[in-house]
């Protein structure tokens, strides 16, 4: 930005974000899914399974391929939920989750769930609809 130093610039960046509604600001950060997640029987249940699919843009089915590999066991979505095999610790499911919102949703370059996953030359790629980077999905993930 010519004839504005790089002070000036942030504070006129926050006084932007400052004026701008507290509804807005709340709706744009992203919230990580909460599992909704307890035993049955001999099974486990994630009750919130379609509900977590809408609110991160991606199939049901997707999510639960990935997380039946990780979690290594079985299962079928009924519904809205989602039913493993065999009694696996709640929080082993949150950390999957998470991990596939890290890997398979959020943009590595901004932060922004916006994404789409495309194929390009055979490889799986993100793309964010915010910042435009395009990451393959299989690449390093920094720790956090
Ligand atoms: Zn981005």
């Amino acid at each position: 930005m010519p004839g504005l130093d790089k002070y000036e610039y942030h504070k006129l960046l926050n006084r932007a974000v400052e004026a701008l509604p507290k509804e807005i600001i709340v709706r744009e950060r992203f919230q990580m899914p909460k599992g909704v997640l307890f035993h049955e029987g001999n099974t486990t249940i994630l009750k919130n399974m379609a509900e977590i699919a809408s609110k991160l843009n991606r199939d049901a089915d997707q999510i639960f391929t990935y997380l039946l590999k990780e979690l290594g066991t079985a299962g079928e979505i009924e519904g809205e939920r989602a039913v493993f095999q065999g009694k696996i610790p709640i929080n082993r499911i949150q950390e999957r989750i998470e991990k596939y919102v890290k890997r398979y949703v959020l943009c590595r370059e901004c932060g922004r769930p916006d994404t789409k996953l495309i194929k390009k030359n055979r490889t799986l790629m993100l793309k964010c609809e915010a910042c435009g980077a395009i990451h393959p999905v299989a690449g390093k993930i920094k720790r956090d």
